[in-house]
């Protein structure tokens, strides 16, 4: 499938004159219109909330938007606590799925009326101590070994970090209710940026049996199943995107095969994705500033992984669209790579595109989340701005770039940067 730019260069030519390259810029249609689907897609399950995992785009203006269509927030921490405060986010409308959990950040949670997902059983305790205990908590659950699905995408859930073991988990809802604990929700990842309608609804059968179990040696009130991330975006032309609805009507079928005949089919459905919320819907542009020619052809940008670190971390593929360029041919192949003094700053690496000139404008394709939040400040760059395409197609910064104060801020106790 052709991987096609939400914006033009002649609309790029125009931004730069007030905000210069490189920045980061978010379709707001794109992801309004998908955040739409993602509810019609679920519009069977009553309770039914996407909780949008804040760490994938920390920015308060795009998660604004996210609530007005309705999502709640998913939280990993203090300051993203603070951002679903901010905008006024309480109770049910907050999820916390913290690990290695920090003091303070359940009981900010817990002041917010936000809901507590454990990691693990030990943090039960810790809980209690900050906070009490909530009438409603919701435990991570871990499988262990691999997950695999049809296509052969799989994860190993045996090697995270994350969750409870079977028997940790019925221990700690047992805990819980004797505790005091009046409604129960299941939570887990199991595999990340699946890119096939088969992942949500084989996830979503495991935590229904896991459900069914629960009830049954433990007595817990089951209210929701959270069926987190994990679901993924085609990063490359070559892959089929996921069909939202499909992945909907997947889940239904097995939640009416093992939920509602147990008498549990008022179960609610929440889903925490980032990825998939906001992946298609930013893009980093950038200029092309300098060619190089020795035993490769390389083009300098005026980006670096500061700005998008996944193809540095975990050799991601971003495309990229020279704009303008959308329908030369690629004749040329070539390292595009930023300025930082390490060599795994490329954005691609051996990449056939079209002859690039100096002052090009490269649009990078899917870095609306997991892209600007990774950011960094390594040699010391600086982060981008970040701007909002908005609906009616004007141009809205919603995060400047910063400056070098705020690279320095942290020597504010003393005079030795003055
Ligand atoms: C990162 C994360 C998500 C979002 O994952 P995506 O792959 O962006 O969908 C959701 N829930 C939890 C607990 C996470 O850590």
């Amino acid at each position: 499938m052709m991987k096609k730019p939400f914006v033009t260069k002649e609309q790029i030519e125009e931004i730069v004159k007030t905000y210069p390259t490189p920045f980061h810029i978010y379709d707001e249609k794109g992801f309004m219109d998908n955040a739409r689907k993602v509810n019609e897609a679920f519009a069977w399950n009553k309770g039914f909330k996407e909780y949008f995992a804040v760490k994938a785009t920390p920015n308060p203006f795009i998660i604004q938007k996210l609530k007005e269509a309705g999502c709640g927030v998913d939280c990993s921490s203090y300051t993203e606590l603070m951002i679903a405060d901010k905008l006024g986010f309480r109770n049910d409308e907050i999820m916390f799925s913290s690990n290695e959990t920090p003091a303070g950040e359940f009981k900010y949670c817990n002041d917010l009326g936000g809901i507590i997902n454990l990691d693990d059983i030990t943090m039960i305790e810790a809980m209690e101590e900050e906070c009490g205990i909530p009438e409603t908590v919701s435990c991570r659950y871990n499988p262990g070994g691999v997950f695999e699905v049809c296509n052969g995408i799989m994860d190993n859930p045996g090697d995270a970090k994350y969750g409870m073991m079977p028997e940790q988990i019925v221990e700690a809802f047992k805990i819980l209710k004797e505790k005091g604990v009046k409604n129960f929700g299941i939570h887990a990842f199991l595999a990340s940026n699946t890119v096939t309608n088969e992942y949500y609804p084989m996830l979503a059968k495991t935590i229904f049996q896991l459900a069914v179990t629960l009830k049954k040696e433990t007595g817990a009130d089951i209210k929701f199943i959270n069926l987190s991330g994990g679901v993924g975006i085609p990063y490359t032309p070559d892959q089929t995107p996921n069909d939202i609805m499909a992945i909907g009507e997947g889940v239904r079928k097995v939640y009416e095969e093992i939920l509602t005949p147990e008498g549990m089919g008022d179960v609610a459905i929440f889903t925490e994705m980032g990825r998939f919320m906001m992946g298609p819907y930013g893009a980093l542009v950038t200029q092309a500033v300098h060619e190089k020619h020795i035993y490769k052809e390389y083009i300098g940008v005026d980006a670096c992984a500061a700005n998008l670190m996944r193809p540095a971390m975990y050799g991601s593929y971003h495309h990229i669209t020279v704009l303008g360029k959308e329908d030369a041919p690629c004749t040329e192949t070539y390292d595009v790579v930023g300025s930082l003094c390490e060599n795994n700053d490329k954005f691609a690496i051996d990449r056939k595109l079209p002859k690039i000139d100096m002052g090009d404008y490269l649009y990078i394709h899917d870095t609306g989340a997991h892209g600007f939040a990774m950011g960094y400040n390594y040699n010391g760059r600086l982060r981008s701005a970040e701007l909002l395409l908005k609906e009616d197609g004007s141009v809205e910064m919603i995060r400047r770039a910063e400056t070098p104060e705020d690279y320095f801020a942290t020597f504010d106790f003393c005079d030795i940067m003055k």
